[in-house]
């Protein structure tokens, strides 16, 4: 594991890092306050820092504090190495956000043990960022195609809308829906289906931006959301996205399913103020119409004074 330790005092310096690379720890050294801040703040830094309390620039407390009020994640377990020993000296040290403290000289076997104590702590916090993470995809993604979920898809039109709002900028939606997909199901069986969804959005992810979203709103329902995307350019991915699904049969282990797709797309109006429940009924509507004027194919909405045309 690395390890960080400042202290300004050569000798001192030496006889840690000796110790250290003696237990396996990979030293990071630095001579100053400032020094040690610098490697703190790197996107890399490491997890264990050992920091002298008196050092030229910012000392140790201060180079506590500052840690624990400007580096969020992850967690960095602060052992302070302090020759004062007076009891406020500790109390005002642990208040700065130090996890533990030794007093100079060190005695060897101490400090061992401490670490030992901050390595531990260090791994439980990367267990549970990892859970952590784990839940939030759980949370926000699809668990059959990998896309957006529902909820997730929604929460990201809301706030790609307020922002166009503020920027005065252009969101267009498409709502999309498979063509007649339950025969699929009834013809294939349903891990065809599964198979010819997961298909589905991946064909569909490559041909948008990488700053566009795309959700599975329902069973073979999907959204896409495009920020600073006008209607004219919206309709022509929206077209792109009903090729990209029509245009080839899809290989599955069943065989090649050929399968279509209908798209309703819907723009806002510049300067003008939307709901996420406006805009999906909108795009909803032209889905609908998509699928009586025949699926497979694209229709728009044209607002007529927020009217739907
Ligand atoms: P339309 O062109 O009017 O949209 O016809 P459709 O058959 O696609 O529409 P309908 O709503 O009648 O049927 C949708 C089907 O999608 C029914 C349902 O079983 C299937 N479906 C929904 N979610 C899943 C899923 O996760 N996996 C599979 N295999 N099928 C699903
Ligand atoms: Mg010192
Ligand atoms: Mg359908
Ligand atoms: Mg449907």
């Amino acid at each position: 594991m690395r390890i960080l330790i400042a202290e300004d005092d050569a000798v001192s310096r030496r006889l840690l890092e000796a110790k250290l690379v003696k237990w396996g720890y990979d030293v990071v050294v630095a001579r100053t306050g400032d020094e040690a801040w610098a490697e703190l703040r790197k996107e890399d830094a490491p997890r264990l820092a050992i920091l002298d309390w008196m050092m030229p620039g910012i000392d140790g407390v201060t180079l506590c504090r500052k840690v624990r009020t400007e580096i969020w994640e992850p967690y960095t377990y602060i052992i302070l190495l302090t020759a004062l020993c007076r009891d406020e000296d500790l109390v005002t040290g642990m208040d700065a956000g130090a996890d533990d403290y030794i007093t100079k000289p060190f005695k060897a076997n101490e400090l061992r043990v401490r670490l030992r104590a901050g390595r531990r702590i260090i791994e439980l916090q990367n267990e549970l960022i990892e859970a952590r993470e784990v839940l939030r995809e759980q949370a926000t993604h699809d668990p059959l195609t990998g896309l957006w979920n529902h909820g997730e898809i929604l929460r990201i039109l809301r706030s790609q809308l307020s922002r166009a709002e503020r920027e005065g900028a252009d969101v267009s939606v498409i709502m999309a829906d498979l063509d007649h997909f339950k025969n699929v199901n009834d013809i294939h069986g349903h891990m065809a289906g599964d198979a010819v969804l997961r298909l589905t959005a991946r064909r569909m992810l490559s041909q948008v931006r990488n700053y566009d979203y795309i959700g599975r709103y329902g069973g073979e329902e999907f959204m896409v959301v495009l920020p600073g995307c006008d209607l004219e350019k919206a309709g022509v991915l929206a077209e792109r996205l009903c090729q990209c699904i029509g245009g080839e049969s899809m290989d599955i282990p069943d065989g090649m399913v050929p399968v279509t797709i209908s798209l309703g797309v819907v723009t806002t109006s510049k300067g003008k103020k939307y709901d996420t429940d406006t805009l999906v009924q909108a795009a909803d509507l032209a889905l609908y119409r998509a699928k009586e004027n025949g699926r497979n194919r694209v229709e728009i909405v044209i607002w007529k004074d927020r009217v739907l045309g």
